[in-house]
């Protein structure tokens, strides 16, 4: 198997069905439109994905996370992914404003979730479970995924809260293994999530590139102070 690189990580497979997952320093949004590198951000990406996944593994989720294997580096399973994105929403933010008559900030009377095809030459659009199936996904392990994302969805969601922070909505992606289970992939970070201090509902995510809300590093570094007590 060979390295892939993505935008955000590189995948190097190990040769145990292992692979290392390297989280780099560049970030991109809309797209690929806009693009910046922040020197550190590998590393706090790294660090979060990893004390959250742990803390989801202690839950009784299944996920690909092995260990951490140096500052920006994780050892995961080795997976075949689903091209599928699944996001869950508790609170009106982002593309949801562009489907739902609701304000942003409003909270949702009950978790959304949804599903996005990935494919950047089509613009990752948004897809039902008809499509799903059609691209060769089952019903079955459609609802799977949702499900564990909704579950997810409770742990993170009063996990931080309990920090003083709202989870506003955040993206998940599954892979199978060899045993065919559904698990729990990719990352989790303030590069796939929205975070907002319950307080002053400033953004500790990737929002603060997108819309040039100040330093990302910052934000960033604020957030893994919040999980684990560490400066
Ligand atoms: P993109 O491919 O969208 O540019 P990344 O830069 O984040 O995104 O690349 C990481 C890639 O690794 C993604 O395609 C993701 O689906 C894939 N991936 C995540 N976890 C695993 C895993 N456990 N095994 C194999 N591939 C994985
Ligand atoms: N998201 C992501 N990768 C994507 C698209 C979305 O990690 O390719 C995350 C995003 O950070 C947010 C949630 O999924 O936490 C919902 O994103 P939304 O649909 O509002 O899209 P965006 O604001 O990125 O256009």
């Amino acid at each position: 198997m060979e390295i892939y690189e993505g935008k955000a990580k590189k995948i190097i497979p190990l040769d145990d069905g292992k692979a290392v997952m390297e989280f780099k320093d560049d970030t991109t949004a809309f797209d690929g439109r806009k693009k910046a590198q922040f020197r550190g951000k590998g590393w706090l990406n790294a660090q979060i994905s990893a004390r959250l996944f742990k803390l989801l593994e202690e839950r009784g989720i299944k996920t690909h996370f092995i260990g951490v294997a140096g500052e920006d580096r994780l050892i995961v399973e080795r997976l075949r992914m689903y091209p599928i994105e699944v996001v869950v929403r508790n609170v009106v933010a982002g593309s949801l404003k562009k489907r739902l008559p609701l304000e942003e900030g409003t909270e949702l009377s009950e978790p959304i979730v949804e599903l996005y095809y990935k494919d950047d030459s089509l613009g990752d659009p948004m897809i039902n479970h008809y499509h799903a199936r059609v691209l060769g996904i089952s019903e079955e392990e459609i609802r799977e995924m949702e499900l564990i994302a909704l579950k997810v969805n409770e742990i993170l969601r009063k996990y931080f809260a309990e920090r003083g922070i709202i989870l506003v909505d955040f993206k998940l992606e599954f892979g199978k293994n060899e045993r065919d289970e559904i698990i729990l992939a990719d990352e989790i970070s303030p590069d796939t999530c929205r975070f907002w201090d319950a307080k002053t509902g400033k953004s500790l995510d990737k929002d603060v590139f997108r819309f040039d809300r100040g330093d990302l590093i910052s934000a960033y570094e604020e957030l893994y102070k919040r999980l684990t007590g560490e400066a």
